[in-house]
């Protein structure tokens, strides 16, 4: 679409980014108000950092990383489950240490093999761990809760170095919530995630999300950012931000901290190049993880596709950095954002609360977000 041409554009909201929170607030907007939605996207594609495709050998890639889906809440699944079918997600995370693999989380298979051990039960295997953490009054920091929870020889294999090469700074300065992401198990659960509801779209992500934008009313431009628009387009209801705030504010108060990836991929001639879908490499190599995704996707092919991840902090916008900076400077932005809804400009998402979420979690927010427009917007 010309931008020029559409000088008067009028949609009722005005969606920037075909991530997951651009789509269901388009995919709601239009199916429940009957509102018309306007998303632009800068890059090629919809789906955002979930973005799927097939590769030169039929091989459906994950090109922003692995996304393992699991559900907190079954609502949320019920919903998301309108857009796709399913297959199961077991997704199975093993741990390279001293040329040994390990089951991540860590788990009693885990401490077994690391302490090299045997316990009857868990509650042996919590005694025996009791007796090496290491007690702190105060958990300030990602450090300070493995320490408190496994101990040293735990953090410093499995987890110290790993944070620094995926982050660039040291657990010590990292909010503990970064680590704490990972369950810590006393039983032999081998999957990665807690959740009972881990599933995978089974024609992938870009599919899932294609079929949720199809309502006629909902019109995306690729390759156009909102910068570009922005004095061109005006929404007679609204519009939802799910970019960078800082990029938004045109970096008013300083830039947020983010950290990026490069992924590099490489497709053998061969079924299975590896025993699960991804193994860790916490001390050594300067990638942290090899991926490969088709022992989640089932794909059946005499091909598989590995990638390896290497951290990096230029690049596009991953993971907001959660240290004591990035919390002062986002609470600064955050004043800025409430007061943009008095103009009618929301933000949502992983990018625009500056916040560590999965697809889930920013699904219930993007929901949370249309029921409040619902509301106000009548
Ligand atoms: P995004 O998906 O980031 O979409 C935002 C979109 O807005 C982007 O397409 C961007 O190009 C566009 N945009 C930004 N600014 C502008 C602008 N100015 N103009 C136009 N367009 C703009 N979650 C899980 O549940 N499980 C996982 O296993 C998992 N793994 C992940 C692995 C990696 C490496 C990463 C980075 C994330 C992972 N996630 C995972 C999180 C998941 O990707 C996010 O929760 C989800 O994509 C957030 O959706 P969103 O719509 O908020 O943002
Ligand atoms: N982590 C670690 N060792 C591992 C896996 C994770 O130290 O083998 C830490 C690391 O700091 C990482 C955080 O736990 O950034 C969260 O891990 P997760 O696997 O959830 O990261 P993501 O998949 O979001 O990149």
């Amino acid at each position: 679409m010309n931008i020029k041409k559409n000088r008067n554009e009028k949609p009722d909201l005005l969606i920037v980014g075909a991530g997951p929170v651009g789509c269901v607030i388009a995919e709601r907007a239009a199916k429940i108000k009957n509102w018309s939605c306007l998303i632009v996207e800068k890059r090629n594609h919809i789906a955002g950092n979930c973005y799927d495709e097939i590769n030169k050998k039929g091989l459906r890639i994950h090109k922003y990383g692995p996304h393992y889906m699991r559900f907190k809440k079954r609502k949320i699944f019920d919903y998301v489950s309108n857009f796709t079918k399913w297959i199961k997600g077991n997704y199975i995370v093993k741990s390279s240490v001293k040329g040994e693999l390990y089951p991540i989380p860590i788990n009693l298979d885990t401490i077994e093999k690391f302490f090299n051990k045997k316990f009857k039960s868990s509650k042996e295997a919590k005694n025996f761990i009791n007796t090496l953490k290491i007690r702190k009054k105060k958990i300030k920091n990602s450090e300070d809760f493995i320490l408190s929870k496994l101990g040293k020889d735990i953090y410093e294999n499995f987890y110290k170095n790993y944070t620094i090469k995926q982050w660039g700074i040291h657990p010590k300065n990292l909010n503990k919530s970064v680590v704490g992401r990972l369950p810590i198990r006393f039983n032999r659960d081998p999957y990665y995630v807690n959740q009972k509801l881990k599933v995978m779209p089974k024609k992938g992500y870009a599919h899932l999300f294609k079929n949720m934008i199809k309502n006629k009313k909902i019109k995306v431009l690729l390759n156009t950012s909102y910068e570009k628009i922005k004095n061109n387009i005006s929404p007679s209801i609204a519009t939802i931000y799910t970019g960078p705030p800082d990029v938004f504010f045109n970096y008013k108060y300083g830039k947020l901290n983010w950290r990026s990836l490069d992924f590099k991929f490489k497709t053998l001639k061969k079924n299975k190049i590896q025993e699960c879908v991804q193994i860790n490499f916490p001390n050594e190599n300067k990638f942290t993880r090899k991926v490969e995704i088709k022992h989640v996707t089932k794909q059946k092919s005499k091909y598989s596709t590995i990638s390896y991840e290497f951290p990096k902090s230029k690049g596009d916008p991953y993971y907001p950095v959660n240290n004591k900076k990035n919390s002062i400077l986002f609470k600064k932005y955050k004043k800025l954002i409430k007061k943009m809804e008095n103009k009618n400009i929301y933000f949502e998402g992983r990018l625009a609360s500056y916040r560590y979420l999965n697809m889930d979690e920013v699904i219930e927010c993007a929901l949370n977000l249309f029921n409040k427009l619902k509301k106000k917007y009548k």
